[in-house]
């Protein structure tokens, strides 16, 4: 058994409508090689400006992740040679990055953990490889997009704070919510505008020193991040175990196998030949400026979560499954806005709304809620004025998801109201008394527990919409004149 040490290089595209040091769009999903000029193509006798937008939502992700700001900040040249960048040096920061220590707070097991947040620097995308085959090891060519390129890029460095493989995924979700709630990115995981590279390194237990650590690259998904990390553990388990060493090198995960492959022994800082790029000034920000764009931050997860315990009494374990989605948080709101109970409104929107989301495959971040908070307000009204119970309240949210109609007409159309009339429900208590004459007699022996029964054959008997309470005491002012 060995101590997990983990830190990671998190990648960013900022949501801008330009990309970096140009005027080229950053939509996604273009024709290739359309979305170029000069400029990011790297052509002689061009010029960089940066694009202020870029440097503001690196901004605005530093400080929601607790980052002090430089007021000082340049831009440096890491110098490498790979086709998708095409100055053959990709703009970066080297030295003075823009944010520095910061950190995120997220739970594990009912337990807060804290990872520190080194660094967070600005720079620019490269270009994307289309290999013809399915990797680049069985390709007879590759081509390049450079519609990618140039596209404003943050990286989050943490310190070797994340001690599982789990732990990573859940500091990976939380930083995504983070971000998504500042706006400055759209985070999408499956398009690459969110992805992290892991550094993982074991120790035995107790020891003071780090041991000697591998690099697994573009993690793309928070699953592939987590298995890939698993094995990692356990490949360097193993070579622990036996006495052997383990590699510094950078690792490539394959998902269809469920192993790391090793690509390359790990390059030093001094490979890269970092010099500061004389085609772009410093940037100097103001305190009022770093100021400004502070206040201009939307209320942030953890403040959400904390205002949603104080002002509706809520769980923290509620606060927090309802803020980790600012959709759904917004939802909440609304809710109890008009329909007051705090608890009640939770207890629904995580229970039965998160799952028919999930369910349904509904990507709130895309598309809209299909309901709205009015709809739910109604079919929660319509539940504690006893119009209909619970358990139907239930089945008709599933069907407002599914045909976008409103509680009160599927409960109209389906004559879904619950039976209260009091003479109605003795009908059919009596009914079910006659039919069920053995377990009357142990009610009336004594055996109260029978009543459960027959107070179920008399839902059943009106198809659920009996209300159950006013069975049971019907049923005993029947059966025990009580
Ligand atoms: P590099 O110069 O290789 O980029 P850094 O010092 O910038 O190295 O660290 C890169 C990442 O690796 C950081 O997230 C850091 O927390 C993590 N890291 C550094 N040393 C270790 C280690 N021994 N085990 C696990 N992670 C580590
Ligand atoms: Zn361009
Ligand atoms: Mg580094």
């Amino acid at each position: 058994m060995y101590e997990v040490i983990i830190g990671l290089e998190v990648h960013v595209e900022l949501s801008t409508d330009s990309k970096i040091w140009c005027g080229c769009s950053t939509d996604f999903g273009a024709e290739a090689n359309t979305q170029v000029c000069p400029v990011c193509l790297g052509l002689p006798g061009t010029l960089p400006v940066l694009n202020e937008k870029a440097l503001e939502y690196a901004v605005k992700a530093g400080l929601a992740l607790g980052c002090e700001i430089a007021h000082f900040t340049k831009f440096d040249r890491k110098n490498y040679f790979y086709p998708d960048l095409p100055k053959a040096y990709q703009i970066s920061q080297y030295d003075l990055p823009l944010c520095r220590n910061g950190a995120v707070e997220f739970e594990v097991n009912g337990e807060t953990r804290r990872v520190r947040i080194a660094r967070v620097h600005l720079e620019e995308e490269a270009g994307k490889t289309v290999h013809s085959g399915d990797n680049i090891m069985g390709s007879e060519y590759s081509l390049v997009d450079y519609n990618r390129g140039g596209i404003p890029l943050i990286e989050i460095v943490t310190e070797p704070d994340i001690r599982s493989p789990e732990e990573a995924r859940l500091f990976m979700e939380k930083l995504r919510t983070i971000l998504l709630y500042t706006g400055v990115s759209d985070c999408k995981m499956q398009e690459g505008s969110l992805r992290c590279d892991a550094n993982i390194s074991l120790r035995p237990f107790g020891e003071a020193k780090l041991g000697e650590r591998t690099e697994v690259k573009n993690l793309n998904s928070f699953r592939a991040l987590q298995r890939a990390l698993e094995y990692e553990v356990r490949r360097q388990s193993a070579l622990l175990d036996a006495g052997e060493p383990v590699e510094r090198d950078t690792r490539h995960w394959n998902e269809q196998q469920g192993v790391t492959i090793s690509m390359r022994s790990k390059e030093d800082a001094q490979d890269y030949r970092y010099f500061p790029d004389p085609d772009l000034v410093p940037v100097t920000l103001t305190a009022e400026q770093i100021e400004t764009w502070r206040s201009e931050l939307p209320e942030l997860p953890d403040q959400k979560a904390a205002r949603f315990m104080e002002q509706f009494g809520l769980p923290k374990y509620d606060a927090q499954v309802l803020t980790a989605s600012k959709e759904v948080a917004a939802f909440f709101e609304a809710t109890v806005e008009r329909f007051g109970e705090p608890k009640t409104v939770s207890n629904w929107v995580m229970g039965e709304i998160l799952r028919l989301i999930k369910e349904m495959e509904i990507d709130i971040e895309q598309e809209p809620i299909p309901i709205s908070p009015e709809g739910l307000a109604e079919l929660l009204a319509l539940v504690s004025k006893g119009t209909i119970s619970n358990n139907v309240g239930k089945e008709v949210l599933e069907t407002m998801f599914k045909t976008g109609k409103s509680a009160a007409e599927i409960v109209k159309e389906q004559g879904l109201e619950q039976i209260s009339d009091t003479g109605e429900l003795e009908a059919l208590v009596d009914q079910v008394i006659a039919e069920n004459p053995g377990p009357v007699e142990d009610v009336k022996s004594g055996k109260e527990k029978a009543i459960g029964f027959l107070v179920g054959q008399v839902m059943k008997a009106s198809r659920g919409k009996a209300n159950p309470q006013r069975v049971n005491e019907i049923l005993r002012q029947r059966l025990l004149g009580s």
